[in-house]
Order: C-alpha cells, then structure tokens, then sequence
C-alpha cells in the first residue's frame, strides 16, 4: 500500500468514518446553545451586554494580556491595530511573503505597504535572520530615530510576524530586532490562541496581538476578532475607537475622533464564552492528533511538521511537508478524491496582484515551502460530552 492510501485509512480511522472529513470543523458541545439563546431572551444581541465583556475577561485571563478588546473579525482588530500604532499613508510594514490575505489587506487599507520577507524554516513564521539582513541592506535610522528604507525614503513603521498554523516565530530575536531598529511590533495572533513561546501567551509580545475567532480557528464566534493590548492606555483607546469614538453620554452624541464600528456583538460573544469553556479539551485534544500524525509519518518521505523545540503551539493546523511539487499534487488529489479533505498553504502574497509591486526580500524558504506543504485534517476528536 502507497503511504497516501495508508494515510486515507489512518484518518478514516481516527475520525471513525468513511464520511467527508473537513480541514477544521467546529464543536458545539457544551453551553453554546443556552448562553445564545440567553442573549436572544434578553434581547441584547448586539454591541451591548453582559458577555461581550466576560469574553474579553476570559481571554484576558487565558492569555495574561492585559488588556484584550473584541472586534467583529480578525481583520478589523489587525486593521485597528496598526490605526493604532500610527501606521499610514507611505508607511512600509514587515510582514511574511507566506501569510493569509487578511494581514496584508489590513496594511493595505491605511495606505501603507506591506515589504514581504521570507519566513523560518524552524517555525514557519517571519525569519529574524532575513529581516536583519534586509534591514542592512537597505534601511537606516533617521535623525529622529526612524526606521527608513532606503530607496524610497518611506519610514519603516511596523512589523507584523504571523504564527502560521499556531507555532510561534521566533520571539526573542524578533522583539530584540524591533527595537533596534525602532519598529513597532503587531503579532498577528490569529491563528495561535493557546500557543506559547518559552511560556508566554502569543500576542503578549508585541505593543499588540491580534486573534481570530472566525469558524475555522481553534474556537470560533462565528466571526470574531481580539485585539490584544499590552499597555493600558493602548487598551481603553482600543475599546474607544471600535466603538465609533463615542464619548460615553447618557443622550448626547459626540465622538472624539475617526472611530471604527467593530465592536463584537453579544450574541457571538455569547458564543465565545460557551467555546472559552471548552478550549482546554480543544487544544489537549490537538495535541494528541499531532501525536498521532507525528508518529504515522515519522521514517517517511512526508515530513510532518513539528512545534519549534522553544514553543509550545496549539497545533490548530497540521501540516506536512512533500518530497516535490508533483508528491505534493499527488497527495492533493488522492487524499481530496477520498473523501480526507487537504489543501495547500495560500499563495505567496507577492504573487497576488494587489501586491505584486511591494518590496520584498529574497524568499527561498517561502517559496520551497508554498510547492511542498499540504495541511490534513486537524478537527480535536471528541467522543466525550462536554456539557458543564
Ligand atoms: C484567520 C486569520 C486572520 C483573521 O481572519 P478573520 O476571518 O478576519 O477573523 C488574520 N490573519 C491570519 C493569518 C489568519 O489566519
């Protein structure tokens, strides 16, 4: 038998069906039901009631972030992020050339640019070594202490590592990268609720983390995003600008300044507080998919994709790596004709055509890794009823 063939019999068996088996689906199976219909009941289900702000308090405290502000999706809390941090028109903002589209739409739509570099083999995330190296190259510090690339002048603002599938980048060199070269620091935490680097929370790094809730992370609201602040002030300023700005008045309205409307309704924050109950399970339950992976693949010509030794991740994607293009095809299409649903990672967003004119670094591990990866099926398996 190939080892495709095996693979499509292991993850029948694992799931226990010969039934489509989806990339990531969702788990209702604890208080989901009763806590919606509560905010229904209410009548509060929209940008005000009770659990909105008990879901911020959970991730809060899940995290140690200090301050955490949902948003309606990920993309908006990247989007108010970077408004945040002062990034605008002309500015130029770090990210990886491998990413999903989200991160560099939400550079794009405050006038900047994303400046693609090539990402780690060890973590598959931003690599220090090639953003120093291009930082070298081609950027200096101005007199007033700016990161400027230097062919077109335009000030370096922001970097914005993402941690693919959940493991996280390389923190230290990239945090210690940053403020050398006076760069502000935006994780994008989307996919990596539940990953940590030498201990700490993904997202906490940062002056500002971003999660995502969206149905296929590991839990979902729906739609659903976090921005997670580091410093006070950055958190009750975050809370004011997605809420339109509005100064708090019993009848009056005056907004302050240019607001955002991307406050997460109850009634997906309701959704959230039901899943916060159930992401222990999720992510143990992960964990041991992995487990299981790691030991199918190991001594085969499919590398199956480890956490880096300094972290340790949620493993909300899996992934492994093939010996070619074409082994990569092959193994698209039979898993897929099976019934054992697998993708290849997105396209490089150098190659897309929005941003195929931005400035990037040479992107050799990028590019091996878009012909040769393929995500399996990485649904927890959950045979047990989870109701509290
Ligand atoms: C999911 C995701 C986002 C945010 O997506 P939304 O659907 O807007 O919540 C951002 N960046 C990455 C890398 C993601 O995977």
């Amino acid at each position: 038998m190939t080892m495709i063939k095996a693979f499509i019999n292991y993850a029948q068996d694992l799931y226990q069906t010969r039934e489509f088996i989806p990339l990531h689906a969702p788990s209702f199976q604890g208080n989901e039901r009763f806590y919606v219909v509560d905010t229904i009941d209410s009548t509060f289900v929209s940008s005000v009631g009770k659990y909105v702000d008990q879901f911020e308090s959970s991730i809060e405290e899940f995290t140690s972030a200090n301050k955490a502000v949902a948003t309606v999706n990920g993309t908006a809390a990247l989007h108010a992020a970077l408004f945040m941090a002062g990034v605008g028109a002309r500015d130029l903002v770090i990210t990886q050339a491998l990413t999903f589209v989200a991160t560099c739409n939400a550079i794009s739509h405050l006038g900047a640019e994303p400046l693609f570099v090539d990402i780690s083999k060890k973590s598959l995330g931003l690599c220090p070594e090639s953003t120093e190296a291009f930082l070298i190259e081609n950027a200096f510090i101005n007199d007033d202490g700016y990161c400027i690339h230097r062919q077109t002048n335009r000030h370096i603002r922001a970097l914005v590592p993402m941690h693919t599938f959940g493991h996280p980048v390389e923190l230290d060199e990239i945090t210690e990268l940053c403020s050398r070269w006076n760069i502000i620091l935006i994780e994008d935490s989307a996919e990596s609720l539940g990953s940590y680097y030498k201990g700490q929370h993904t997202g906490t790094f940062g002056r500002f983390g971003v999660l995502s809730f969206n149905g296929n992370k590991v839990i979902t609201t729906g739609g659903g995003g976090m921005i997670l602040c580091q410093d006070n002030a950055d958190g009750i300023h975050a809370k004011h600008i997605t809420t339109t700005a509005k100064k708090p008045h019993a009848y009056e309205f005056f907004h302050d300044e240019l607001g955002f409307n991307y406050r997460m309704p109850n009634i997906n924050a309701a959704l959230g507080c039901a899943q916060m109950e159930s992401l222990q399970l999720f992510l143990d339950k992960k964990r041991e998919l992995a487990d299981c992976y790691s030991q199918f693949f190991a001594g085969s010509e499919f590398k199956f994709v480890e956490e880096p030794g300094y972290a340790k991740s949620n493993y909300w994607l899996n992934a492994v790596i093939c010996e070619s293009s074409r082994a990569r095809d092959n193994f698209l299409k039979e898993t897929n004709e099976n019934g054992v649903m697998t993708r290849p990672v997105w396209q490089l967003m150098n190659r897309l055509p929005m941003f195929s004119g931005c400035i990037k670094n040479d992107l050799p591990v990028s590019e091996y890794i878009e012909g040769t990866l393929v995500n399996i099926p990485s649904s927890p398996i959950i045979n047990e009823p989870v109701i509290k």
